[in-house]
C-alpha cells in the first residue's frame, strides 16, 4: 500500500548560487516536514550527500545551459563534464544519464528569463516542471502549453519545482511549490518508480490544497481503459473560499466549482472521452497583488504582462483514458 510523499525536487546550496550550504538547506527542508529533497546546483555535481535521520536527501544537479536548464536526479556524477551548446549534445548527455539511472527533467520551459530554446520535445525526459517558483504567469503559460501537448496525445508527468535559492525578506518558499509523489515506500528508488508513472500533484505548500484525482483503483499518472460508466473522483484535501476547482478533460473545462466556503471537497465526474483528465484550483490575484506583480516584472523581465490570469494554486498530473 503506498502513500503520497512530499518532495523538494529543485533546489540551489552554495555549491551553486543559493545562500544556504547542504547541511543547512537539509535542516530547514526537516522543520517542514517534507519527506525527500532533491539537491540540484547549477552545472555541480553532488560531490557529498548530507545527511539526515528525518527525511530522504536525493543528489542532482541542474545542467544550465543557454539552451535550457534540465534537472537531473539522482546520481552523484551522471554525465562527463558540463559542456553542452547543442540540442545533440544534450540528448547525449540525457542518454548517459539515463543509462547511470538519472532521471530528466526539463525545468521552466516557458520561463521568460530562462527559456527553453532547443526543440522541446518532453517525451525525451521524464517529467516536466510546470511550476516553477512561486506562482508567476510563466508557469500558466506552461500549463497551457501542457494541456495542448496531452490533447495531442502525449503522456507527459508534471512536477513543481520551488528552486530554492534564498528566503526574501519574511518569505519562506522552500516548499513553494511542493510535489507529492505516490509511492510504495520513501526511498529513491520507490519515489523515481512513482514519477516515471505519472503519479505526481503538485501543491503550493506541504499539508496545503492537494487535488487527487482516483478511477476505481487506478491513480493520477494511470491509463484506464473507458467504459459506458467510467468515473472519476477528484479530491481537493482543502478548497479555500473563493478558490475554484477545474476539471480539464482533452483541453476542455468539464467542471468547475468556487468555494464559498474552505473545507475539503470533492466530486465524482464521468468520463466519456478517450484522453486526458486533470485538475486545477485556480484564484484570481488582487488589485494590490496584481500592481506589485506588474512593478516587480518590469524590474526582472522589463515588461508587464498585459493580463495577469487567474493563478493555479494547486495542480495534478493527468490520468489517461484510451
Ligand atoms: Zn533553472
Ligand atoms: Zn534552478
Amino acid at each position: 500500500m503506498g502513500k503520497w510523499y512530499s518532495g523538494v525536487v529543485h533546489s540551489h546550496t552554495t555549491r551553486s548560487d543559493g545562500k544556504f550550504t547542504p547541511d543547512e538547506l537539509i535542516r530547514k527542508a526537516e522543520a517542514k516536514n517534507l519527506d525527500f529533497i532533491i539537491l540540484t546546483d547549477h552545472n555541480q555535481f553532488c560531490e557529498s550527500i548530507p545527511e539526515s535521520s528525518k527525511m530522504l536527501v536525493i543528489p542532482g544537479t541542474e545542467l544550465t545551459k543557454h539552451g535550457g536548464h534540465t534537472n537531473i536526479w539522482g546520481v552523484q556524477y551522471p554525465i562527463d563534464n558540463f559542456d553542452c551548446d547543442t540540442y545533440e549534445e544534450w540528448e547525449r548527455k540525457i542518454a548517459m544519464a539515463k543509462e547511470k539511472g538519472a532521471l530528466i527533467c526539463i525545468n521552466h520551459p516557458h520561463c521568460s528569463n530562462c527559456t527553453w530554446r532547443w526543440p522541446l520535445e518532453p517525451e525525451k525526459a521524464d517529467c516536466v516542471e510546470l511550476w516553477n517558483s512561486p506562482q508567476h504567469v510563466d508557469n500558466m503559460k506552461c500549463t497551457v502549453w501542457w494541456q495542448k501537448e496531452l490533447a495531442s496525445g502525449k503522456k507527459i508527468t508534471g512536477v513543481g519545482g520551488s528552486d530554492y535559492h534564498r528566503d526574501y525578506l519574511v518569505t519562506d518558499f522552500l516548499d513553494n511549490p511542493v510535489t507529492y509523489v505516490y509511492a510504495e515506500e520513501c526511498t529513491q528508488e520507490a519515489i523515481f518508480a512513482g514519477i516515471k508513472a505519472g503519479h505526481t500533484t503538485i501543491a503550493p505548500h506541504v499539508g496545503k490544497t492537494m487535488i487527487e484525482i482516483t478511477c476505481g483503483d487506478s491513480i493520477i499518472g494511470d491509463t484506464v481503459k473507458l467504459t459506458d460508466d467510467t468515473k472519476i473522483k477528484v479530491k481537493v484535501s482543502s478548497l479555500k473560499k473563493g478558490h475554484t476547482l477545474k476539471v480539464i478533460a482533452a483541453n476542455r473545462v468539464i467542471f468547475e466549482h468556487k468555494a464559498d466556503k474552505t473545507a475539503p471537497y470533492s466530486v465524482e465526474l464521468p468520463v466519456a472521452d478517450t484522453n486526458f483528465v486533470s485538475a486545477q484550483v485556480e484564484y484570481d490575484c488582487s488589485a494590490p497583488f496584481k500592481a506589485v506583480y506588474s512593478l516587480a516584472a518590469k524590474k526582472v523581465l522589463h515588461e508587464a504582462p498585459s493580463e495577469i490570469p487567474p493563478f493555479i494554486y494547486a495542480q495534478t498530473s493527468a490520468i489517461y483514458f484510451e
